[in-house]
Parts: C-alpha cells; sequence; structure tokens
C-alpha cells in the first residue's frame, strides 16, 4: 500500500497497545512518527529508537498529556518543528472505567470525555491548517464498537466514543471538497492493558480464573470469539491513509468479529 509521499503521522497513546501496533504499521508504510503517550522513559526511547532502525524513518516523542490542551497545541507545532510536516492524525489515546451511572465517578466521567473526545477536537483544530495548506490529510479516529452500540457500566465511554464518531462526521463534511479525510475505527476486543484490566477485574469479582474471564469476556459479545490484534486496526490504518482510500470519508468502519452485526 502506499502513499504518493513521505509523510509525518502523530498517533496519541502509541506508547502501548493499539496505538503502538499503528505506529509499527505507520513506520513499516514509511511513514515518519510522533510517538505520544505516557510510560518508562527508557522503555519509550527504545520504541522509538527500534522504529527508526527497523523501518528507516524519522521517530519523535512528545510527553503531552491527552487532557491539557495547550500541551496538545505544543505537541502538533512540535511535529511540524522537528519533522516538517503534520499529514496524519490518529487520535487514540483512551480509558477506560467501568460503574453504574450513580455510582460514576464525576473526576472518571471528566478525565474520561477528556482524553477520549476532546483531545481529538483539539488535536484537529490545530492539525487542520497545515493540513487544508498542503491540501492532503489524514484523520483517523480510534472510536470503538462501543461507538456504534452501549453496554452498562461504561457511560462515559460509551458517550465519548459515539461523540467521536459524530465528531468525525462533521470534521469529513466540513473537509469533503479537499484532499483530507477523516474516518473512524471502530475495534471490538483487542487484547491490550486497558481491556487485561477489565478481565481481572472481573477474574476477582467473578471468582474464576483470569483464562476463564477472557474467555467470558470475548465470548459475550463478540461472535468470532477471538481477540483483533493491534496490527490489524494498523493495517486498517495504513490503507485510509492510502491513495486508494482517498473516496472514503466519514464512515466508521468495525473491526470487531461481528459484534455489532447482531
Ligand atoms: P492502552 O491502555 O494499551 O493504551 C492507551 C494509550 O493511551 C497508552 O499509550 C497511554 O499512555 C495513553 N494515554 C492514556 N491517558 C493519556 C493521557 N492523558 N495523555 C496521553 N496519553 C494517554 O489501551 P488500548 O486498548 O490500546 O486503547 C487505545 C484506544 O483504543 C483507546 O481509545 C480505546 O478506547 C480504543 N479501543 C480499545 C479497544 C480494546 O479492546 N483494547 C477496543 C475498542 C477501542
Amino acid at each position: 500500500m502506499t502513499t504518493s509521499a513521505r509523510r509525518v503521522a502523530l498517533v496519541t497513546g502509541s506508547t502501548s497497545g493499539i496505538g503502538l501496533g499503528v505506529v509499527r504499521k505507520l513506520a513499516a508504510s514509511g511513514q515518519d512518527i510522533v510517538l505520544n503517550g505516557f510510560g518508562d522513559a527508557k522503555e519509550i526511547e527504545a520504541i522509538r529508537v527500534s522504529l527508526e532502525a527497523e523501518h528507516e524513518v524519522r521517530a519523535r516523542y512528545h510527553a503531552a498529556d491527552m487532557t491539557k490542551p495547550q500541551e496538545i497545541a505544543e505537541m502538533v507545532a512540535f511535529a511540524h518543528k522537528e519533522l516538517g510536516s503534520l499529514d496524519v492524525v490518529v487520535n487514540n489515546a483512551g480509558i477506560q472505567h467501568t460503574a453504574s451511572i450513580e455510582e460514576f465517578p464525576v473526576a472518571k466521567w471528566d478525565a474520561i470525555l477528556a482524553i477520549n473526545l476532546s483531545s481529538a477536537f483539539h488535536v484537529v483544530q490545530h492539525a487542520l491548517p497545515g493540513m487544508r495548506a498542503r491540501n492532503w490529510g489524514r484523520v483517523i479516529n480510534i472510536a470503538s464498537a462501543h461507538g456504534l452500540v452501549a453496554s452498562p457500566f461504561k457511560a462515559a465511554y460509551v458517550a465519548a466514543k459515539h461523540g467521536l464518531v459524530g465528531f468525525t462526521k462533521v470534521l469529513a463534511l466540513e473537509t469533503a471538497t479537499t484532499g483530507i479525510t477523516a474516518n473512524a475505527i471502530c475495534p471490538g476486543w483487542v487484547l491490550t492493558p486497558l481491556v487485561q484490566k477489565q478481565i481481572d477485574a472481573a477474574a476477582t469479582a467473578e471468582g474464576i480464573s483470569v483464562d476463564e474471564a477472557q474467555k467470558k469476556l470475548v465470548a459475550a459479545k463478540q461472535p468470532s470469539q477471538r481477540f483483533a490484534t493491534p496490527e490489524q486496526i494498523g493495517a486498517l490504518a495504513v490503507f485510509l491513509c492510502s491513495d486508494a482510500a482517498s473516496s472514503m470519508t466519514g464512515a466508521s468502519l468495525p473491526v470487531d468479529g461481528g459484534w455489532t452485526a447482531q
């Protein structure tokens, strides 16, 4: 899959899980990378160095906290200053918290809305002028099956992901006559630290093994009974960056083993 020129891609929350799978695939397709996310400084530096060594691209890291609009603005400026452009934005950073609405901590609601939804608005607001000036851009929002359907006890997450799907559609309409596209990828279950926490909690709550809890979690929602992988999400992101995908915009693309077909 080729893009017509070398591009610079920013992937928020790319120090772990799906974001890391996406940066590896984008780098393998020849894109320069801005990494972002929390974690151990040495491990992040090892990821950065491995991207440069394995794929002969330039990779940089910016530690912006996705709850802080000013830091997001600085990160977009950093991409332009360090790598000369910002052509591809993957809004991926996200957190989860499960509780009934009555018991949902207000601070968790605010954090999930800030990280899983508002950060995408802030990144795009700063990245869009450059994309418009170059008349080329790709915005890929990592939403969720929970951007299309709901589950109980995930009020903030489901609200944020439905919001992200809506934001993607508005962005697609506002850029429809340009060389910019905006799409949402909607993964079902992907085995990452975010999901492992939910599996561990279920195992403890139900007094079953972690292995059993894992099988139960997937089987309850995902007809394939298999996890999707970060690499599969990354491969779809690479496709969305290609010229072949230039007419796809405003779409929400499930990668969910049939979850939302039910
Ligand atoms: P993860 O916990 O492995 O990774 C989350 C990433 O976001 C990490 O790099 C973390 O450092 C970063 N992050 C968290 N808070 C941040 C903040 N305030 N500022 C900057 N970075 C921050 O989780 P994941 O499963 O890879 O999730 C990635 C995205 O995919 C999320 O938006 C999630 O909602 C979405 N998603 C995941 C699944 C799944 O099954 N794993 C399914 C659907 C959607």
